[in-house]
Order: structure tokens, then C-alpha cells, then sequence
């Protein structure tokens, strides 16, 4: 069967993706091999979002007292009522995208696995699809690691968790990045007894001490205990559920927990796709290589989103699919290098991070300045009685550029877009701070915060 162009994998990228081809008069096929809307729609942000906000209701209403507001009693958590809502959050946006494809105009939809059969052709079954461009989006999955006894154990995944409805006694998560972050501290709101394990000295690593310790802070005073220094990590089955070596330099060597979650990171679903009957070339970890505009070293074929390393997150990859469209349909160079990047982590008060930390601009040896102030420095925080967190902004004290920023406090996931977007116009700082913010927001700290740079490590 003759194509203008293959999609594989219907993540984040490759529907947007075809949307733009169809319209371009492309005779399209898109293959998927499951679960329409991929890792972020069905295991992955949307089903997680919509329970830190549960986890977020119950922990509001334990705290009701604080605001002068009285309940009935003690708050229970009925995790079957939690399930049903993320099930239908995520059912919802996955039939939406799915029926989407299959009415779309010049679109064929193919449901199975596809490998490659040669560089310019796929099967899927015995069907086989050939076109002079194919574009790969197959993103990726949770890493299970080679660890002593993972495989005597029940352990869950961000997929597998996601079926549970009923609170675990005690949820034992491995891995202190987003992923673990996030379930650890929503199932300890759901009322579980919640124990993370880093294997390095502190929680999400890639962000600067101070940020850490915060974290550390606001998860040990909600009851989660976190060990990190977790040199070597081991399982094996117990009488009470599983036992989880640690061999932290404090503490008990071994925990005992009812439930386990791996989460220590993802690997691309690049190992069943035959790449090498097409020739493309991956990377030591599997992560397909691709140029700045996101070609593979095989003309005629390129690779957006996850599985191509250069992004984890939906915004990039639907970026991937924008960036790619741009150049082939508008006539454009855009480049995956002019990404300022930005993340938020979902715990409670979030995470909103843009560009590089104060340690990357150090490392970098850039001459910088740095703003920092705590929550309880914020008037909007103060108001809603969530002052738990820091906000810090990094400049380049010669260029005046804006080089990274962290808003770990409440609505710092929305406020730091003011700051992304200030990077993204590559304009110096002192016009982030003429603007006149709206009172009280956690984002009209900002310019203040460039009222009062400082050298690094003065903060
Ligand atoms: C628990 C969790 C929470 C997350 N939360 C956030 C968040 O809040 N914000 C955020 O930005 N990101 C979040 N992410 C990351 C985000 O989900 C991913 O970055 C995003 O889904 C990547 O999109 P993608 O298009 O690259 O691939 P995917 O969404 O993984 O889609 C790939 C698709 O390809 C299909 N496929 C794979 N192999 C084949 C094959 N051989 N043939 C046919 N089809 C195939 C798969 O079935 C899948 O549908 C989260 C991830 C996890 C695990």
C-alpha cells in the first residue's frame, strides 16, 4: 500500500502530524499499536493530574480548620470514586483523539505494531506500507532495572498503579525524579504510608540543592519518609508485603512495604521496530539520532518526541511535530536547538522550572546574578495559607539575559510562564521588570526579584 507519508505511533506528535499533512494533501497512514493519545493521555499527565487534584482536595479539606472552615469530621479518601475520575479524564481525551484520526480525511488508520522493513517501508501484520517519508513517535516506557530480586517481586509501574483502587498500606516508591515525586506524595494525601528511594544524596537531582531540600522539606512534614544515599537498592519478597533494601548510611537498612513503584526513569520503545532494516542509527540507550531539525541519519525519515532524546515531556514533542510540520509545509528552518526549556513538576505547591539552574549557569562560568525569595515573602501565598517553596530567577549579569528560573510554590506552574515566555523573546531582563503585574500573584514577585539580583551564592 503506496503512501505520501507513515506515521508510527499516535503520542503526541504523529496526530497533530497528520492533521497537518492530510491538509496538505498527503495521502497519510498512521499506525498505532494501542492506546490512542499515547503515554501522556492514558498513563502518563492526564490521568496523574487529575489525581493531584484529588490528592490536593483531600489535603485542602484536613486543613479546612485553618481557613475558619468546619467539616464533617474526619476526610476519607474513596480511591474507587479517584480511579473512575482519572479513568474518565483519560477515556475521554483518548476516544476524542482516536475518533479524530479515523474521521480524518485523507488519513488511514492502522491499529497494530509496526517494524520497519526497509528505509522506506513498514509492516504491520502482514500488511505492508511504503512511502517516501516516515516519521517515528513511538515514545517510550518505564525502565525496569536490572536490580538484585526486581524480578521475585510484584512491583508497579506509572501504568500499573494507575489500576489500583484501593489505598495501599504502604506504597514504597524507587526513583526521587517527577514520575516517583508525584505518586508519592499524592498516595500518602490518599492516606498511605509512604516511604521514596533515591539512590543519590538528594530528590530530583537535575534542580539546584536549595530546590531539593525544599522538596525534602515539604514531603517529611506531610509524613513521607524519603532515603536518599540509597547505594544498593534490592527486593525480596516478605510476610508483609516486600522488602526494599536500602543501605542508606542512616536509618534501617531494609523497608518493609505493601506495594512498590518503580520509577527510575524511561526507555524508548526503539528495540521492536527493526530500526537496522532501515539503517537508522541509535544511541547507546536506544534513543533514535536526529539532527536539529529532527532528520535521522536516513533521508526521509525522522523521529519526534520521546523517543528521540531530546525532549521527555508532551510540550516537546508536540513541539517536535511543530517544528518538522514548519519546515516541510511553511517553508521554514525552525531548529529543536531555539527551545528554551521549561518543565513543571506536579507535587504540591508545584515545581515550574525555565531554562538552566543556578548550578548549570555557574558551571556554565557565565558571570550571573542571582534573585531569590521564599514563599513566606509572598503576599498571594501568605493569602491562601500555602507558603511552603522559594522562587529564583538567574541572569547574565553582562547580557542581561534571563537564563533560568524556579517557582517551587503555589501557582508556580502557571507563573513561570512569564518568565519562559521573557526567554523565549530573547529579551534582557529590565523589561520583564517594567511590566505591572496584577496584585496579588505569585508572578508579581518576579520583577522584584530583579529588583534584587545578587551575586551567586549571596542569596
Ligand atoms: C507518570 C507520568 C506523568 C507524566 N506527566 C507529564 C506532565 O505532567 N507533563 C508533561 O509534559 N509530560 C509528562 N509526562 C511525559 C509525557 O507523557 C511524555 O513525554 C509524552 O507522552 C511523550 O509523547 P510522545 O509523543 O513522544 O510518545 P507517547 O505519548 O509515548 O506515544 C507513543 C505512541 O507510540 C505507540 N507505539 C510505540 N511503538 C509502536 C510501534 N512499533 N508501532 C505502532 N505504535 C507504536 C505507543 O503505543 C504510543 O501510543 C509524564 C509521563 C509519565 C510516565
Amino acid at each position: 500500500m503506496n503512501f505520501d507519508a507513515i506515521i508510527l505511533g499516535a503520542g503526541q506528535a504523529g496526530p497533530p502530524l497528520a492533521g497537518r499533512l492530510t491538509a496538505a494533501g498527503m495521502n497519510v497512514a498512521l499506525v498505532e499499536r494501542k492506546l490512542f493519545g499515547g503515554t501522556c493521555v492514558n498513563v502518563g499527565c492526564m490521568p496523574t493530574k487529575t489525581m493531584v487534584a484529588s490528592a490536593y482536595a483531600a489535603h485542602l479539606a484536613r486543613r479546612a480548620a485553618n481557613y475558619g472552615v468546619v467539616t464533617g469530621g474526619a476526610v476519607r479518601v474513596d480511591m474507587p470514586r479517584v480511579k473512575a475520575r482519572a479513568d474518565a479524564v483519560r477515556t475521554r481525551a483518548r476516544t476524542g483523539i482516536e475518533s479524530w484520526l479515523r474521521g480524518m480525511s485523507g488519513c488511514t488508520v492502522f491499529q497494530g505494531h509496526s517494524r520497519f522493513e526497509g528505509p522506506d517501508r513498514v509492516k504491520v501484520g502482514d500488511q505492508l506500507l511504503v512511502a517516501p517519508r516516515i516519521f517515528i513517535n513511538v515514545g517510550g516506557r518505564a525502565f525496569v532495572p536490572e536490580l538484585p530480586g526486581v524480578h521475585d517481586i510484584a512491583y508497579l509501574t506509572n501504568t500499573s498503579i494507575l489500576e489500583l483502587d484501593a489505598v495501599p498500606d504502604h506504597l514504597v516508591v524507587v526513583g526521587g525524579s517527577y514520575v516517583g515525586l508525584e505518586f508519592a506524595q499524592m498516595y500518602r494525601r490518599f492516606g498511605a504510608r509512604v516511604t521514596v528511594i533515591e539512590k543519590s544524596p538528594r530528590l530530583i537531582g537535575r534542580e539546584d540543592e536549595d530546590v531539593s531540600e525544599a522538596i525534602r522539606d515539604i514531603f517529611v512534614g506531610e509524613g513521607i519518609t524519603v532515603r536518599t544515599k540509597a547505594e544498593c537498592i534490592r527486593f525480596a519478597p516478605h510476610a508483609q508485603g516486600i522488602e526494599v533494601g536500602v543501605d542508606c548510611a542512616q536509618g534501617p537498612p531494609e523497608v518493609v512495604g505493601s506495594h512498590v513503584l518503580l520509577a527510575v526513569g524511561r526507555r524508548p520503545n526503539t528495540d521492536d521496530l527493526n530500526l537496522e532494516r532501515a539503517g537508522v542509527k541509535t544511541d547507546a540507550r536506544g534513543y533514535i539520532v536526529v539532527d536539529d531539525s529532527l532528520a535521522t541519519n536516513v533521508p526521509g525519515i525522522w523521529a519526534l518526541g520521546d523517543c528521540n532524546g531530546r525532549g521527555a515531556f508532551t510540550h516537546t514533542s508536540y513541539n517536535d511535530f511543530e517544528i518538522v510540520a514548519a519546515n516541510l509545509l511553511d517553508g521554514e528552518q525552525r531548529k529543536v536547538s531555539d527551545r528554551v526549556p521549561g518543565y513543571a513538576l506536579y507535587i504540591d505547591p508545584p515545581l515550574g522550572r525555565a531554562g538552566i539552574t543556578e548550578a548549570q549557569a555557574l558551571a556554565s562560568g557565565q558571570p550571573i546574578l542571582v534573585g531569590q525569595r521564599p514563599m513566606t515573602k509572598v503576599g498571594r501565598a501568605i493569602e491562601k495559607d500555602e507558603t511552603q517553596g522559594l522562587m529564583k530567577i538567574v541572569v547574565n549579569a553582562e547580557t542581561r539575559q534571563v537564563l533560568g528560573a524556579a517557582i517551587l510554590g503555589t501557582g508556580g506552574d502557571e507563573a513561570i510562564h512569564g518568565v519562559l515566555d521573557m526567554m523565549n523573546a530573547r529579551a534582557p531582563y529590565p523589561v520583564l521588570q517594567w511590566a505591572v503585574p496584577i496584585h496579588p500573584t505569585v508572578s508579581e514577585l518576579i520583577p522584584t526579584l530583579l529588583g534584587e539580583l545578587r551575586p551567586a551564592g549571596r542569596g
